[in-house]
């Protein structure tokens, strides 16, 4: 599968050419290496892994999401890698994360993208141990006005949730940048098991989880969704049980504890209540968002919130993603990192170490074992992310 654009033709070039478009990144088709030093992992997704990079040229440094074009065997998966690079392509906003470049070979494709040292929020205001009310408002005006723009071009992000906000910088007060356009773009009620799966159900909209069609304002509800979390530290729609979780956000009754919410502004709950609304045309859109009182009226409290719970919620993700690497076939990847190094022992690594003592990370290790087991078996590795 290459990504490569087809030429547009002539008549499709005249009619843009009076629309200031963002220049399209290139894509190079020699290795990445030639220009960028590979450093460490900074992320792992369900698709991709996320490297730190820095340009050869002048030292700068840059994320560079590693996807195994193998790896998305089906149409859908394709399709929508294809979306993200061309949205990637499109956005340019200070709140979302920039593209600067795209290396393609046979069987990768390298995204080059803006580094954001600050990495997740979540981990931050967690490291940090700091974090108020009027810091959330910031965080979620910047992320109304990302999605704000990403609409106005015709794209909804779908996939709204902790993972996906970075920050630029180290510090709880860096302005945050939105990241992962079009990885779940074409996801729908069929794919429950992956939304499952990938830890994303907890954050989807009643509409998502149905066969109904839906529109931009799924990112409105996601929002609510993180946005009770940053306050409280827990889900607001949670159950052991997957079934049971999804009644729970069909019902669409919002739960405020006030033993948790006492300390916090009445106009938190408000704006929250607006945004976890079952039918999203009354669900809240960005205008009313970004005029409503918790952002505008500074009623928000400047004292630090409780952050036990957020931080166990955070080691609570941390398994979560945990098993899920497992699904991946951490198993079979091992076994077949230590027939290629007979001689390291794993004993005593963590699990961080084990992925890397290759030299490589967990997805390169996967995709190896693939490889290696032959297309019958490898399918049968690669299926378990769907
Ligand atoms: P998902 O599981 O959400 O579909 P994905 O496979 O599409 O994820 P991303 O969400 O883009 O991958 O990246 C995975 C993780 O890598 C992020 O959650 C983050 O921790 C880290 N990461 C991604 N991009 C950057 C960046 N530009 N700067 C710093 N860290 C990043
Ligand atoms: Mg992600």
């Amino acid at each position: 599968m290459g990504i490569t654009k087809s030429k547009p033709d002539e008549s499709e070039t005249a009619e843009n050419s009076t629309t200031e478009e963002k220049v399209e990144v290139p894509i190079f088709d020699r290795p990445i290496t030639r220009d960028y030093d590979i450093k460490k992992r900074l992320g792992q997704g369900n698709f991709a892994l996320v490297r730190l990079c820095s340009r050869k040229s002048d030292g700068e440094n840059f994320a560079v999401k590693i996807i195994h074009k193998k790896r998305l065997q089906n149409n859908k998966q394709q399709k929508a890698l294809q979306r993200e690079v061309e949205i990637l392509n499109k956005v340019d906003h200070p709140y979302c994360v920039h593209l600067e470049a795209i290396y393609e070979t046979t069987n990768h494709l390298y995204l080059v993208l803006e580094y954001c040292a600050g990495g997740e929020l979540f981990d931050m205001i967690c490291q940090q141990n700091h974090f108020t009310e009027q810091q959330a408002v910031q965080v979620v005006r910047q992320v109304t006005e990302a999605l704000a723009y990403l609409h106005s071009l015709g794209c909804v992000h779908r996939d709204i949730k902790p993972e996906n906000i970075l920050l630029e910088h180290r510090s709880p007060d860096s302005i945050v940048k939105l990241t992962d356009f079009g990885l779940a773009n074409h996801l729908d009620g069929s794919d429950l098991v992956f939304w499952t799966s990938c830890g994303t159900l907890y954050y989807a909209a009643p509409e998502v989880l149905s066969t109904d069609s839906y529109n931009e304002k799924i990112d409105f509800w996601s929002l609510g969704v993180v946005m009770y979390v940053l306050l409280v530290g827990y889900l607001p729609f949670y159950h052991d049980n997957r079934v049971k979780t999804i009644e729970l956000i069909r019902r669409a009754r919002v739960p405020f504890d006030m033993a948790d919410w006492r300390t916090i502004s009445s106009e938190a709950r408000d704006l929250i209540r607006k945004l976890l609304v079952f039918d999203p045309v009354r669900r809240y859109g960005s205008t009313k968002i970004l005029s409503h009182d918790w952002i505008t009226g500074g009623t928000a409290g400047a004292e630090p919130l409780n952050l036990q719970k957020l931080k166990e919620f955070e080691s609570w993700r941390g398994n979560f993603n945990d098993h899920i690497i497992t699904m991946m076939g951490l198993q079979r990847w091992k076994q077949y990192a230590l027939e290629q190094n007979p001689d390291v022992s794993m004993a005593g690594m963590t699990s961080e170490s084990e992925f890397d003592f290759l030299g490589m990370g967990i997805q390169d290790g996967i995709d190896a074992a693939n490889d290696e087991a032959g297309e019958g078996e490898g399918k049968a590795v690669a299926n378990t992310y769907e």
